[in-house]
């Protein structure tokens, strides 16, 4: 898989790809980032890739030209199965859509800044756009961080013991059951007796009634 991020930031994604599984994931040659300054896309002598909007509203808005030629350079070198905006008014982005993604083989995610982007980029060459939540941020680097995160850890060997990205929360639309390390009593608070049991069915099926209380207390949205 590879991704290719389009921002006027790219200094935000250094720490976060630079770590952990992310960083695993592409020294392993599951995944390759590639992140493109749209600055040095545009033809403006300043460097600019913002102008004020039509219609005089407040807020800059950022211009069809840097993207659309970063867009196409990139096209021109392979082929993407989606070009995704990253965008409040968007698809809410969630396990599912996670889980078909990290499917993909080449994506493209264009971050918004300022105001948004000229509407026609939206209309021709974004195929996607997602939300990470009903709330607004400053810029879509970290919803496009998030995104890869989450999908990149789905990717076959990107984390160590693969059955764990399936026990995880919202797999099979449940919350996951409460998990504990040693000691086994700290302070007097004592883990579960049948976690210590040995009894392989049993804690299968505590985990999964435990699973089912918290999702029903909690999320009972996702037993729908
Ligand atoms: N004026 C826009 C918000 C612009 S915020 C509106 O009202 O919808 C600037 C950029 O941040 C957006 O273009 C988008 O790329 C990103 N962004 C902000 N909140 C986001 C969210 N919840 N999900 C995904 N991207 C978001």
């Amino acid at each position: 898989m590879r991704i290719d991020f389009l921002t006027v930031l790219p200094e935000m994604f250094e720490s976060p790809l630079g770590c952990s599984i992310l960083k695993r994931a592409q020294n392993k040659g599951l995944v390759e980032f590639a992140v493109h300054n749209l600055r040095d896309y545009t033809t403006n002598k300043h460097r600019k890739v913002d102008d004020y909007p039509f219609g005089g509203e407040a807020g800059m808005v950022m211009q069809i030209e840097p993207i659309d030629r970063c867009i196409s350079a990139l096209k021109a070198e392979r082929d993407y199965d989606e070009v995704i905006f990253t965008s409040p008014d968007g698809e809410m982005f969630n396990q599912p859509m996670a889980n078909q993604m990290s499917m993909l083989g080449n994506i493209i995610i264009l971050c918004g800044h300022y105001k948004g982007i000229d509407y026609r980029i939206r209309e021709h060459f974004i195929t996607k756009e997602v939300s990470i939540g009903d709330y607004v941020l400053t810029g879509g680097e970290i919803p496009a961080i998030i995104i890869a995160d989450a999908i990149v850890r789905l990717i076959p060997g990107a984390i160590g013991d693969e059955q764990s990205a399936l026990s995880d929360s919202f797999q099979d639309n449940l919350l996951a059951p409460p998990v504990y390390t040693r000691p086994a009593e700290y302070k007097g608070w004592r883990v579960p007796d049948i976690l210590l049991s040995g009894h392989e069915a049993k804690i299968a099926q505590w985990r999964y009634d435990q699973a089912l209380e918290r999702t029903r207390r909690l999320r009972p949205d996702l037993l729908d």
